[in-house]
């Protein structure tokens, strides 16, 4: 195992997390990850708390986001790294992106209701710590507690989902907002989990294109089991990103990874980290 491990994306009770930031960076510490973002949905409450906490360990702690874009009707998943969380052009786009969460809940539970699952919306709200953060994961977990499924991943199988009851088409930020709204806020945007999204290699490769010509800076590896680094560090080198790795980190038992559970990169590998320490420090 390396002794410097590094996760630039994970969640608080901020967005869909189940631990507060100021825990989520005691148990980021007790994996003895060195360097952490916090990067909730659509949401930078929880950065104070977290970089205050991270300030009684040793941890370099990352101020992030994790934006929700449409994009192509499918919808892909921004980080913005080392933003400024007091940025207003970036507060004024998430918290119009919020405003729209509740209006979906309600639809979704609507849904649900239709094939035999009542009182949802107060379900799901009861998971959601942050109410203008509600969303699929909050319905998800209670789902698994009313025992219609065995766990959150089964969920998504039979409900949330294109197809699915319970799946609400929904017009979050374009891509060229989302970049905006980061590269304002000081940040570097990062394309998170491209492994999981459900788009055509002509597709991918348009993704990429235009969102290197809007200036992002890397993609982000992903950690689990299914995906293969090799093939995806290959694309980054392809089209001029760096890489970034995370854990994407919601909760004890939930996740695929814990904090700091990464993909491993080979030596020379151009990292997001590293740009980032290079660049001159803001006078
Ligand atoms: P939302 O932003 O409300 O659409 O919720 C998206 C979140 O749902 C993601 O960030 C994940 O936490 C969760 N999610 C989506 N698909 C799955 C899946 N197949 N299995 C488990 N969690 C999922
Ligand atoms: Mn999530
Ligand atoms: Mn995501
Ligand atoms: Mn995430």
């Amino acid at each position: 195992m390396p002794s410097l491990r590094i996760d630039l994306h994970s969640h608080s009770t901020y967005s869909d997390g189940v631990l507060n930031p100021a825990a989520l960076v005691q148990r980021a510490a007790l994996n003895r990850v060195a360097m952490l973002a916090l990067t909730d949905h659509d949401e930078v409450g929880g950065l104070a708390q977290a970089a205050t906490a991270a300030r009684e360990t040793a941890i370099a702690f990352v101020p992030g986001v994790e934006i929700s874009v449409t994009w192509a009707s499918q919808t892909v998943h921004v980080l913005g790294l080392w933003i400024d969380p007091e940025n207003a052009v970036l507060n004024g786009g998430l918290a119009e992106m919020r405003a729209s969460r509740r209006e979906r809940a309600v639809r979704i539970a609507e849904q649900l209701e239709a094939v035999g699952i009542p009182d949802s919306l107060a379900g799901a709200s009861r998971y959601a710590d942050n109410l203008a953060a509600i969303g699929r994961t909050h319905f998800a977990r209670y789902l698994v507690e009313q025992g219609c499924v065995r766990n959150a991943g089964a969920v998504f199988k039979r409900y949330l989902t294109p197809g699915r009851p319970g799946y609400v088409p929904h017009q979050w930020a374009s891509l060229d907002q989302a970049l905006a709204w980061i590269h304002a806020a000081g940040g570097c945007a990062v394309l998170a989990h491209p492994d999981r999204y459900r788009l055509s290699v002509v597709q991918m490769h348009a993704l990429f294109d235009q969102f290197k010509q809007l200036g992002g800076s890397a993609i982000e590896i992903s950690g689990g089991v299914r995906s293969s680094p090799l093939r995806q560090l290959r694309v980054a080198r392809q089209f001029g990103f760096a890489v970034s790795v995370g854990s994407d980190f919601h909760a004890p038992g939930e996740a695929v990874a814990d904090l700091g559970e990464v993909a491993e990169l080979p030596k020379g590998t151009r990292t997001v980290w590293q740009e980032r320490e290079a660049l001159p420090t803001a006078a």
